[in-house]
């Protein structure tokens, strides 16, 4: 566990003076810019990464905000629209819970003349007016590309791979899937990987997950690889191989670099995570946002074309870094996670 023995604690940057909403959100009193966050169980993230960057983001902007969960709850995602745009916020920036939810509040923002950013996800057919998000399909490529390491070291001959996607309303998790089934698809090919059960598993749920990984080792019990999406659906495969002495054995994938992730990569039981520096993500859309929310109208060089519109919406795009037990080091020095964190737990 090198990364446990240097690197110093950065600690929380301490407390700026914003309040907690009636939603367990964070304000500082006034909506100006509008975040809806769409869950909390699905990934770490989403409770504690992006809201922490984002808001030091507005505040060091000096602009008023407003930043809620949705907690999985669509129709709580559009009443805390609602009442963003109500109480005059003057820009959303929003993470999705499906495409059909995420355009109603598109809608409903555009008919108040308030611009939209799509943060992370983006809503199809929905019309946002920027998006900011990571390459998506390069996290499903360095998925694959990790895994068929992982497998090659462990030497084992044409192994079954697992595959548990995210939520098939996620246009990420389509794009992730496109990313590592572009690899996968040619060792498959090749007859030097089998592939094994492929499922979707709905809203990320870890939970579902489980169950889902759990039936998958039932009728394929020679499984000898798991393309797990993200950590949480990684952990939840995990878990069921720990009660078959099989973790450790099988390698497996994930995303976000949570401290869970991390701790089953340094624990020999996880193959690889992605590490999505959510900093720079927070920071491209607060600083979007922030111009708009000053009716400056930000030009941005990329631009990605929704397909189910064919509208092309302007893309803040950024890049993803795969981490193994060799690079853990590298998410600590960045100050994504202390390393005290990683070392406690287990
Ligand atoms: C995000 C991932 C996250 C997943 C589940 C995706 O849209 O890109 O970072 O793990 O949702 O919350």
């Amino acid at each position: 566990l090198t990364a446990c023995d240097d690197g110093t604690d950065p600690g929380d940057s301490g407390d700026s003076g914003s309040a907690t909403t009636s939603n367990g959100g964070q304000s500082s009193g006034k909506a100006g810019i509008g975040v809806i966050l769409p869950d909390t169980k699905s990934s770490q993230r989403w409770s504690q990464d992006d809201p922490k960057y984002l808001k030091a983001a507005f505040e060091a902007g000096k602009v008023p905000y407003q930043i809620e969960n949705a907690e999985g709850d669509k129709e709580q995602f559009k009443r805390l629209a609602d009442k963003m745009l109500d109480e005059g916020a003057k820009v959303l920036i929003i993470a999705n819970l499906d495409s059909a939810s995420g355009k109603a509040v598109i809608e409903d923002a555009h008919s108040r003349s308030v611009p939209v950013i799509d943060y992370d996800r983006l809503t199809l057919n929905g019309g946002a007016d920027y998006y900011v998000s990571f390459d998506n399909e390069r996290v499903g490529e360095l998925q694959a590309q990790t895994l068929v390491s992982c497998l090659k070291q462990k030497k084992v001959d044409n192994p079954i791979v697992a595959e548990l996607n995210g939520s098939p309303t996620d246009n990420n998790a389509t794009l992730f899937k496109n990313g590592y089934d572009r690899i996968l698809d040619q060792y498959y090919n090749d007859a030097e990987f089998t592939k094994g059960p492929d499922q979707y598993v709905p809203d990320w749920d870890n939970d579902e997950g489980r169950e889902i990984f759990s039936q998958m080792l039932k009728q394929y019990p020679k499984i000898g690889g798991v393309l797990a999406a993200n950590d949480g659906l990684g952990n939840a495969a995990i878990e069921v191989l720990r009660e078959k002495k099989l973790n450790g054995k099988v390698p497996v994938t994930g995303q976000d670099a949570t401290v869970q992730g991390l701790q089953n990569i340094l624990a020999g039981d996880q193959c690889m995570t992605v590490y999505k520096e959510i900093k720079l993500e927070a920071d491209a859309a607060a600083k979007l946002a922030i111009n708009l929310y000053k009716n400056v109208k930000p030009p941005v060089d990329d631009k990605l074309k929704d397909p189910e519109s064919g509208a092309y919406v302007p893309f803040v795009k950024l890049d993803p870094e795969p981490i193994t037990v060799k690079n853990v080091k590298a998410v600590v020095e960045s100050g994504f996670v202390t390393a005290k964190s990683l070392c406690t737990a287990k």
